[in-house]
Order: structure tokens, then sequence, then C-alpha cells
């Protein structure tokens, strides 16, 4: 019997995937060197050995960043930037509602209002006339998210940050060595922060990096007394008078150690993704129906995840459809990202952060109705996720890419 290549895999075709995905080891034995230098010290305090001081410093020199701290990890790193820019009781802090929770964790730590900006249709980061239609006399800070390697429109972003005397915090945790016109993206704002969690480009199990990128010693040294209890540790003697409220947050020896050794592969594994993502934009050009994540004009992604749209109304199909046609080709893949925007989460809905309180909520009388951001919600409604690995080979994307083609030019001409 002669099989028919434009069969789907799903009606008794040839499956688009034709070989296992590239897989690999993320740790070997650069790292056991350094966990084993690590123990040897003596002490895993990060103030007392080397190797959070190493991974600290290679990571200034690779960001060309005067300041950073570590800290426990990307959830911590917001909330000491947070801390650090002077976020304090009822101001109010705009970020994206297709994040991570991490994002808002610590804007309500620090008992401020988090206000949701809408989002740009291709790029899923922030737009920045919505940014600029939620401020009020409240608000304190912006917390930019690069979402999946690619990054937002920092130059508008910072030119309304300067017109409202806002702070800008980045929040890198899914785009490291992302470039936006050239500039490394956690090094524009004034704080930008990483996250080392497992699932991130790369790990030390959990951890965060904040850079401070004023260039002012006074405010790294703020940052970095808010990661570890307001104890001032940077000068001559170690001062713990304690004139604010500030949570540990230190990184240990070991994670520092990790770190080192997995900051040496960050290109590499972010060359390798950037290149993947595009090749997989260019394999699905032109499709009807099928919408690629777009990286502005100058940028570069570093795609933590690959987020592609489907028009129902042109693909004649349902995404769900689609998803479990493309899955039967063997290309895992998951409809949408969170389940839901980040303000639908019941927290916003009872706008109750803390067990019996409305507070911070109740200062504004803020609430989070469906709708505030349109075009989010759209996003996660019609949006297919498939993943990407500095492990996969050109094949592994040619064959994804030919699996997406068969998938969505079948739905089209049955239309
Ligand atoms: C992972 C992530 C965080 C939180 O990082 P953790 O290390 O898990 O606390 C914050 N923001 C975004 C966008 C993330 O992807």
């Amino acid at each position: 019997m002669l099989m028919d290549d434009h069969l789907l895999a799903m009606h008794g075709g040839p499956r688009s995937k034709t070989v296992p995905f590239g897989t690999g080891r993320r740790f070997g034995d650069e790292e056991l060197l350094e966990l084993k230098e690590a123990l040897e010290q003596n002490t895993l305090f990060y103030h007392y050995g080397q190797k959070v001081k190493t991974f600290l410093t290679r990571f200034n020199e690779l960001y060309g960043v005067p300041y950073s701290v570590a800290a426990s990890s990307g959830t911590a790193a917001i909330h000491i930037a947070l801390g650090a820019a002077g976020v304090s009781v009822g101001d109010e802090v705009i970020t994206s509602p297709i994040t991570d929770q991490g994002t808002v964790v610590g804007i309500l730590y620090q008992n401020a209002i988090p206000v949701f900006a809408d989002l740009d249709p291709h790029t899923y980061n922030m737009d920045p006339v919505s940014i600029e239609s939620r401020i009020t006399s409240r608000t304190k800070a912006i917390v930019a998210v690069h979402l999946a390697g690619n990054p937002c429109e920092m130059d508008p972003i910072m030119d309304i940050a300067r017109k409202y005397g806002l702070k800008v915090i980045e929040d890198c945790a899914q785009s490291y060595l992302t470039r936006y016109r050239g500039r490394l993206a956690g090094t524009i704002g004034d704080y930008g922060c990483f996250s080392t969690n497992d699932f991130k480009h790369i790990s030390t199990g959990d951890g965060g990096i904040v850079t401070v990128n004023s260039g002012r010693e006074a405010d790294y040294h703020t940052a970095h007394a808010f990661a570890d209890k307001n104890y001032r540790r940077l000068g001559q003697d170690v001062i713990r008078d304690l004139h604010g409220i500030a949570p540990n947050y230190r990184m240990t020896e070991l994670q520092g150690a990790v770190g080192i050794a997995q900051l040496s592969k960050l290109p590499g594994i972010c060359s390798s993704r950037s290149h993947h993502g595009q090749r997989l934009t260019w394999a699905i050009a032109g499709l009807n129906g099928i919408t690629a994540p777009q990286v502005n004009a100058g940028n570069e992604s570093t795609y933590w995840f690959y987020m592609l749209r489907v028009d129902e109304g042109v693909l004649g199909a349902s995404r769900e459809e689609f998803s479990e046609a493309l899955a039967q080709e063997g290309i895992p893949n998951v409809p949408g990202y969170i389940p839901e925007v980040v303000y639908m989460q019941p927290l916003f809905q009872k706008r109750e952060a803390y067990a019996g309180s409305h507070f911070p909520f109740d200062l504004t009388g803020i609430t989070y109705e469906r709708g505030i951001c349109p075009t989010a919600e759209g996003i996660l409604r019609t949006a297919v996720r498939l993943s990407i690995s500095e492990f996969y080979t050109d094949q592994d994307i040619d064959e994804m890419g030919a699996g997406i083609r068969k998938v969505a030019n079948y739905f089209y001409s049955r239309k």
C-alpha cells in the first residue's frame, strides 16, 4: 500500500516525527568539581566562601553590569528588586497577566497592589500603550516580564518610566541572553531578575540573581541587605541595625558552585535555542490559521518555549483539534500556557492575599474583572505551546515544522 505523506498520523498516515527528540545531560564533571571545592572550603555561607562571589563576578562579566546580588529563587530576586526599589505599602506595580505567579508574589509581600497591563497579540509581552493607561498617582514601578525568551519593547517602557518617575524591574526568569536592539535584557531597567530553578535555561536546583544597574554602590548595598535580613555585610564591620523588614533570601555556596559551571554553558544553550526557535518560525511561515510568535526587528529571543497561536476561524479547526492531531504526529504540545491570566486566580478574584484580609486591595478598592486585558485572555485561549531544548537537532525542528504544516494544511484544505 502506498503511504500518502499528507495523510495525518491520526488517520493512519506516517508520523511527522520519525526519530526520538535529542536529549542530553545538563550537569557533569564541571559541576561536581565546583561542588567538591565548595565543600572543601569548610563553609557553605556565601559571605565566607568564594563560590557565590565567583558566580556573581562571572555573571557581571557576561552581562556587563557593575553589580548583582544572589537570591534563593527567581521569586526572591523579584522581591529583592521591589524592596530595594522602595516599593511599599499601597504602591501600585504594573506587570503582565501572562507570567509565572512568582512575578506577583513580591509585590504582594511588599503590600503593594499588582495592576495588569494588556499584551501585544504576537510577542505576548506588555504593550507600552496599555502600561501608560494604567498609571495612577500610586504607581511606583513596572515589572516588565520578558516572556519565553523574547524581549519587551524596552525603549518605550523606559520612556514611560522616566516620564512618570517609575522604577523598572525586568523579569528575565525566562529570558537569558535575550537581546533588545543589541542590549541584554536585564541590563536596561533599574534591576534585572533571573531564576535558576530547575526548569530555566540554567539550573542550580533553585536560585536567583538580581542585577543592580544604576551603577550606584549604595543601591547595590541596599539590594544586598534586602536579600539578607537587612544585615549590612559589605562595609568594614557587619551592621545589624534593623531599620525595616527584609527577608532572608540568601544563596548557598552549593548553588553558587553549580551556578559557576552552568554559567559557562549558558552562551551555548542560548545560541542553540535561538537557532531552533528561528528555524521553526521559518519552517511554519505563511501557513493559514497559524501565527508564529513574533520577535520584533532588531531583537533576539532565546526561546524558553515556543508558543504559536491558532486562528480557529481561518484554520477551520479548534485549537484542541489542532493540538491533538499534532500530538499524534509525534510532536508533544500543550494548548495554552498558564490556565488563566494571573488576575483570574482566586487570590485576585477574592482579593485575599493574606488569610481573612482584603489588604492591600481595599486601599484602592481595585477589582480584577474578566476582560481587563482582552488580548492576554485571547492569547491563552488560542495558544499552543511547544518545547524547545538546546539538545534538539535540526532534524527535530524540521520534523516539528513539517508536522505543523501537515496538520494546518489538512484542516485548512478541508474547510
Ligand atoms: C520561573 C519564573 C519566576 C520565578 O522563579 P522561581 O525561581 O521559580 O521562583 C518568575 N517569573 C517568571 C516569568 C518565571 O518564569
